[in-house]
């Protein structure tokens, strides 16, 4: 049986399951569509859906839609395909703005009951009233409204009466709290904008922790997660969902029960982790939208982007990810984690489940002289070394290969253990060769090498096991399949590319070297796989085909990860 996860949110959930607090825990995930998301996003989902799923309890995916000005239903689209590619499915797909009459019904209740008032300052002056950190805010002088005005006035900011932003209906708690939070918060503002599920039925918007709150006691989310820049809204959050009380209020459900929407309220409890911060990135929606905004890569799923469709075509697994929340601790403690920990769980993942392929990254011909004109074998190659179950495939070799350019050197630095003029080398899996010619052009390029292949070092021969110091990858000539090898890397070039300091921004630390495509050549059982596939090029590393541009007759690799660490020496 797998290792039972010993986390905090994992010990409260566990206690509170053992108390017999809720029959069955709810989670629930809830992104607001104005972006992709991203490996941060990561660590949320496979919290929520994955502890939902460990205990036996069911997880919502809830589209947070209350700031319609941002929110695309394009994103709508591409969470849920994320959430999925990641490898977990929702018991219910909602959106916050399925219970906008809830919420409206909530507020209503909240104006009756004296604890919330229609409040007439402008955003500035609400500024100026809120006070500071250390300074109490000063009553609005709208606060004592009687109850019968703050509802004719709440109706008539849902009839669309008032321009934006010339009032806001706020919560009445306490002006002088030491938590800015509680010093009457806004609870609806006017915005007449459209929306991407209700279009213009909306005059008005909930706030978020209005809304959050709601939305979790409406779905019955046992265990709300959420992260740490939330700890402070806890009290809001617990206020709203007290003093409105759904669970105990069914006549605001009804809206819901006419949606086709089951009552499920119930009071939910608010827990906060630390987020997956990650160094060499960014993870700000906001940054990310314009680097793709202005060109600075290519798009949304561009390989080098944080984003799960960046990752994904990258060659990052669903596995690798979710290996990376296992490893990454879940507690209240912040911290950034080393790209090179999220590189090692991808490279732990295809070691162990991606099968092996030739690739020739810098092209040199080798042509070996004592094969006759036009040789042709097929040889046998295991497709993982350490599991058998991967089988065999056929790999060609004939009188011409390409090799590495950088397997050869003239003048070898010292410690050099591959192809010199005059020295041998092993080709894996064919036999021992000896380079006797350089052949170079007029310019003194070097442009093919000319050898000899042991006829008695062909594998399973007493000759092939002969001390050889070096033994490198090739593919044949005459049958490999020219391929666009796209080799990435980070896209930052500095530990903290959101550090300001010395006047410069994340835009003057991209590593200029984040990608380079070069013109290679595959074997061709790399060449016909299906786009996504995942190999490990024998000594280049690990690649995927590419999700959109490969083709069996002109595959297109991405370099999803080197097979070593070369950062952190
Ligand atoms: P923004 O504030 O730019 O909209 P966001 O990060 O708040 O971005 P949401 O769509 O609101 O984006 O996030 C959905 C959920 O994912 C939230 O519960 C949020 O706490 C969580 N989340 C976002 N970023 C991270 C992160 N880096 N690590 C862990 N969880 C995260
Ligand atoms: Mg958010
Ligand atoms: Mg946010």
């Amino acid at each position: 049986a797998p290792v039972e996860k010993q986390d905090f949110i994992r010990q409260i959930v566990r206690q509170d399951l053992a108390a017999g607090k809720h029959a069955a825990i709810r989670t629930r995930f809830p992104p607001e569509p104005n972006g992709y998301l991203h490996i941060g996003h990561a660590k949320a989902i496979c919290l929520d859906f994955g502890i939902a799923a460990e205990f036996g309890g069911l997880c919502n995916l809830r589209f947070d839609d209350t700031n319609p000005a941002k929110e695309d239903p394009e994103f709508v689209q591409a969470i849920q395909d994320d959430v999925r590619w990641l490898g977990f499915e929702w018991a219910s797909l909602r959106h916050a703005s399925d219970y906008f009459e809830v919420f409206y019904l909530a507020a209503e209740k909240l104006i009756a009951q004296g604890d919330a008032f229609v409040c007439d300052l402008s955003a500035e002056q609400v500024r100026e009233y809120r006070g500071t950190l250390t300074e109490p805010g000063r009553n609005s002088p709208y606060r004592d409204r009687g109850v019968e005005e703050n509802l004719d006035l709440f109706r008539r900011m849902r009839a669309g009466e008032f321009p934006d932003g010339a009032r806001t209906l706020r919560a009445k708690i306490d002006m002088g709290s030491g938590n800015i939070n509680l010093r009457d918060p806004a609870l609806y503002r006017i915005k007449k904008v459209a929306h991407q599920n209700t279009g213009d039925a909306w005059p008005i918007y909930p706030m978020y922790d209005f809304a959050h709150s709601l939305g979790d006691a409406v779905e019955g989310i046992t265990h709300s997660l959420c992260t740490l820049e939330f700890e402070d809204h806890r009290p809001l959050y617990d206020w709203c969902v007290e003093r409105v009380d759904l669970a105990g209020s069914p006549e605001l459900l009804a809206p819901l029960l006419a949606k086709g929407l089951p009552n499920e309220a119930a009071r939910p409890r608010q827990i906060e982790f630390s987020r997956l911060n990650i160094n060499y990135t960014v993870m700000s929606k906001r940054k990310l939208v314009a680097m793709v905004n202005d060109g600075l890569v290519d798009g949304w799923d561009d390989p080098r982007m944080p984003t799960l469709q960046g990752l994904r075509r990258r060659g990052y697994t669903p596995a690798a990810l979710r290996l990376l929340v296992d490893r990454v601790s879940i507690s209240k403690q912040n911290s950034v984690i080393d790209f090179s920990v999220l590189e090692g769980c991808l490279r732990d993942d295809l070691d162990a489940h991606a099968p092996r392929r030739m690739a020739v990254v810098t092209p040199l011909k080798f042509v070996l002289t004592n094969l006759p004109e036009g040789h042709a074998e097929t040889l046998s190659f295991g497709n993982h070394p350490k599991d058998e179950s991967f089988g065999t495939r056929e790999v060609p070799f004939s009188r011409e290969l390409w090799i590495e350019h950088d397997d050869f050197a003239e003048v070898p630095p010292k410690g050099w253990k591959r192809l010199v003029p005059g020295g041998e080398v092993r080709l894996r899996g064919a036999g021992i060769v000896r380079c006797d010619e350089v052949v170079k052009d007029d310019a003194g390029n070097i442009v093919e090498l000319r050898g000899t292949l042991d006829p008695e070092s062909r594998p399973g021969m007493e000759g092939a096991n002969r001390k050889i110091k070096g033994t490198i990858h090739w593919v044949d000539a005459t049958r490999a399949v020219p391929a666009e090898i796209r080799l990435y890397d980070r896209l930052f070039s500095v530990a903290d590319p959101d550090d300001e300091s010395e006047g410069k921004t994340y835009r003057d630390h991209l590593n200029p070297d984040s990608r380079k495509v070069v013109q290679g050549y595959v074997e061709p059982a790399a060449a016909d796989a299906a786009s996504e596939t995942h190999f490990q090029f024998e000594r280049t590393g690990y690649f995927v085909a590419d999700r959109r541009d490969h083709r069996a007759g002109s595959p297109v690799f991405n370099r999803s990860v080197s097979l070593r660490d070369t950062w952190s020496a």
